[in-house]
């Protein structure tokens, strides 16, 4: 490996050295990169994010390539910067619907090498989705009833201290 590939961090990079990576050959650069990675991380390991614009077309940075700027007529038409409890409840939605990655594995596994198993990943989309949907549905009958019992308790505590409140001092 040369100096400029070691996996050490580095800040001193001169200009001719960034250059000379961009005229490498692609394979090349895949199998630099891949060393780096594996110095730094496990190899086999991959994070899944959710990305959610939150100021579509709005934003008052001026990142060049990016067209949420609101420095440029992209043709994107413009939102307001979202709610943050919207963001939140975004997040959480998110998280809630993720997916394994022993799932996604699963997902892509059913492509194939050439979208054959199209139909297939579908189904299985489908499937687990009806799963989490009944789940889903389950837990929310559950806080249905809870919130129903804890109502009537409610109730009762206020009918109470209301009755205990309207009777003159020194009774029970
Ligand atoms: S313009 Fe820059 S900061 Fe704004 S959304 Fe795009 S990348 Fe992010």
């Amino acid at each position: 490996m040369s100096a400029s590939t070691s996996a050490t961090l580095r800040h001193d990079w001169s200009l001719a050295e960034v250059k000379a990576l961009f005229v490498q050959p692609f394979n090349d650069l895949l199998f630099q990169a891949q060393t780096v990675h594996r110095a730094h991380f496990d190899a086999n390991r991959v994070q899944v994010s959710t990305l959610l614009s939150i100021k579509t077309g709005a934003c008052p940075e001026d990142c060049k390539y990016c067209p949420q700027s609101g420095h440029y007529n992209t043709g994107l038409e413009k939102e307001k910067l979202m709610e943050v409890q919207k963001v939140l409840e975004e997040a959480a939605r998110a998280k809630a619907i993720g997916s394994p990655l022993s799932e996604i594995k699963t997902y892509l596994d059913l492509y194939g090498d050439h979208g054959e198993g199209r139909a297939q990943q579908l189904q299985y989309v489908i499937t687990r989705t009806d799963n989490e949907i009944t789940e889903l549905e389950k837990k929310r009958a559950q806080i249905d009833a809870t919130l129903a019992e804890l109502r009537v308790i409610n109730g009762s505590c206020r009918g109470l201290l209301a009755e205990r409140q309207r009777k003159p001092k020194g009774k029970a």
